[in-house]
């Protein structure tokens, strides 16, 4: 079975996350999205690393072949110690790019067998961040169509 991970901080998930990880399912038999809970960002999140996997389970159990878990640690040890050879990642602008190439070269020198697949941002999800999404909610925008409904219902929950 072709396994993959897509990792992130997912706070929240936003629809440019659930593109990418539906698109990454076409090429793989099962995706484990991996909610960090650990790393630089650690405190700056919104929502707790529980709150982070209730909702991505709840939007991935619609679908098929999709499992969600959190860790804290080196995803491609992770990687490495179930033997899962390919690690999802999205790409947006060009910003993403010099990040995203940093992470490879680290990732590539502590497990080379372990590949990074990257996929690019749908257009009309390009420009959806989690960051964008938290900005426009707290200045009272409307944030439906960038988010799953069981994400702005947390939203709402966690921030009236
Ligand atoms: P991290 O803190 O690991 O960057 P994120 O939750 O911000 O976690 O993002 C996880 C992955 O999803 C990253 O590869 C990021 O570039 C990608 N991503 C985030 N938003 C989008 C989007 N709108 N379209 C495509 N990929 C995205």
């Amino acid at each position: 079975m072709r396994i993959a991970i897509y990792p992130g901080s997912f706070d929240p998930l936003t629809n440019g996350h659930v593109d990418i990880a539906l698109r990454a399912k076409t090429l793989f038999d099962k995706i484990i999205i991996l909610v960090a809970d650990n790393g630089a960002k650690k405190g700056n999140y919104l929502f707790s690393t529980q709150e982070r996997v209730d909702m991505a389970k709840k939007v991935f159990s619609k679908y098929e072949g999709f499992e969600v878990e959190s860790f804290s640690g080196m995803v491609v040890k992770y990687a490495h110690d179930r033997d899962i050879k390919a690690i999802i990642r999205g790409l947006r602008a060009v910003t993403d790019y010099e990040m995203e190439y940093q992470l490879h070269e680290i990732n590539h020198y502590l497990q080379p067998e372990v590949e990074m697949v990257y996929l690019m941002a749908n257009k009309e999800e390009a420009f959806i961040s989690s960051s964008a999404v938290k900005e426009i909610y707290s200045l009272h925008g409307d944030i439906s169509p960038m988010v799953p409904e069981e994400v702005l219902d947390a939203m709402k929950k966690k921030l009236g």
